[in-house]
């Protein structure tokens, strides 16, 4: 029997190149043939100390050998650890810990459903953004406002009306009695780093107040130092109920969490668990990442890379009629009208950077939150190189390297038979 293809014994549920990755160190990835690669797309923005940082390895590596898990039903000094400082830094009172970003919003819908059985009357429609991403549970997938996703998998859980970011005037109009809670990104990341306004979230904060429903806030991106600050939310003062973190919480580990203030905290013994939730190995490697980042100098390093990034990418974008750079910190997007960017990312690839297209025109760049200043600018070489290719470089190899691909796929690049 001839043997299978060894990639066909997963799933496909991305476009991958047939690229094994083996070893990864700061802004850098190694291949199985020993190709290094620079990676400014760290996991879709997990890896916020970049790969293999020392303090959550050594955390890993300690809390290894001394206890991995002890079951939800126990408390365990890590998770505790992880807790404390994440209320200590935030506006949030209480934390239930999850395995990834979707779990940590179905927890936030299903406190906020809690609540409105308790406290409004069995209201339970959370409002929604359109164009917006909670992750990939159905209950998530029905919140997100991806249009891709409208038809499948149905029927989708009811209870997510939509309304399109930045219009204040829609949410009021859609706010009614069987309204709990309204839930965004501050910063929509999978839609192309469209950010929600600062005027636009203060005003959401006196509407839901007014209203009586609860503000959630879906920081899995855009938490833990990526835009700058520890939180998005600390830019525009707007202080959540609810908030959900993932991603660089856990520092390239399955870890996030759901944070809320006190008031809200209806969870009673039953409501809510899991068998992996809150466990000393992931938790040890989250109070590693977050201490990291509360070193004092840590957040003005991320803004002053943000700004130096920002800078390199004007540069870029002066050379296209009609582009735009949206974002904060180090979660930035350039759309470039008219500019083929999966196809942009696949000769990024073959020069040896990662780079994502969450459309079909915009570039999204998050990468370690401790990326160099001589990083940023290799990155910029290499894309101005690319660029240069994609206006004059033949169509036929593009189209060659080339797939189609989804919001969230890998790099969109088919060599062989993935
Ligand atoms: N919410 C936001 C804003 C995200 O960007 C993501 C992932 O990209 C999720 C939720 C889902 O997180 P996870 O993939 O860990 O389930």
């Amino acid at each position: 029997m001839p043997k299978k293809n060894p990639y066909q014994a997963l799933m496909q549920i991305a476009a991958r190149p047939e690229i094994v990755f083996v070893e990864g160190q700061g802004s850098w990835l190694s291949d199985s043939d020993g190709r290094r690669y620079l990676d400014f797309i760290q996991g879709w923005a997990v890896n916020c100390l970049g790969h293999a940082p020392a303090p959550v390895v050594e955390a890993i590596r300690d809390q290894a050998g001394r206890l991995i898990n002890c079951s939800p039903a126990y408390y365990n000094a890590p998770s505790l650890r992880l807790a404390e400082l994440l209320v200590r830094h935030s506006a949030f009172d209480q934390v239930f810990f999850a395995n990834s970003g979707a779990e940590a919003n179905e927890g936030a819908i299903k406190l906020a459903r809690k609540w409105g059985a308790r406290h409004r009357d069995g209201a339970f429609e959370i409002i929604t953004t359109e164009h917006g991403f909670h992750g990939r549970t159905l209950a998530t997938m029905s919140a997100s406002g991806k249009p891709q996703w409208r038809d499948l998998f149905e029927p989708k859980v009811p209870g997510f009306p939509k309304v399109p970011l930045n219009d204040l005037a829609a949410v009021e109009a859609a706010i009614g009695d069987r309204t709990v809670a309204v839930m965004l990104e501050p910063i929509q990341g999978e839609a192309g780093v469209v950010p929600a306004e600062d005027d636009y979230l203060r005003g959401l904060r006196r509407l839901t107040r007014e209203r009586g429903v609860l503000l959630i806030l879906d920081e899995i991106q855009t938490g833990m130092g990526r835009t700058g600050t520890l939180f998005a939310y600390q830019h525009s003062g707007v202080e959540a109920d609810i908030m959900t973190l993932g991603k660089g919480l856990g520092g390239g580990v399955p870890l996030a969490a759901l944070l809320a203030r006190e008031e809200v905290c209806c969870f009673e013994p039953g409501d809510q668990g899991g068998t992996f939730n809150g466990n000393p190995l992931m938790t040890a490697a989250g109070a590693a990442v977050l201490e990291s980042l509360l070193v004092p100098g840590f957040l003005a390093g991320v803004v002053d890379a943000g700004a130096h990034l920002r800078r390199r990418l004007e540069a870029l974008a002066a050379g296209h009629p009609g582009s735009e750079l949206r974002g904060r910190g180090l979660l930035l997007a350039l759309e470039l009208p008219g500019v083929d960017t999966p196809a942009v990312a696949a000769r990024a690839l073959a020069q040896g950077l990662l780079l994502n297209a969450p459309r079909p025109n915009t570039l999204r760049f998050m990468p370690a939150l401790n990326v160099s200043a001589e990083e940023i600018d290799r990155m910029a070489e290499i894309l101005a190189d690319c660029l240069q290719g994609q206006s004059g470089g033949p169509k036929g190899i593009q189209l060659a390297l080339t797939r189609a691909v989804g919001e969230s796929a890998a790099i969109p690049v088919s060599r062989g038979g993935v």
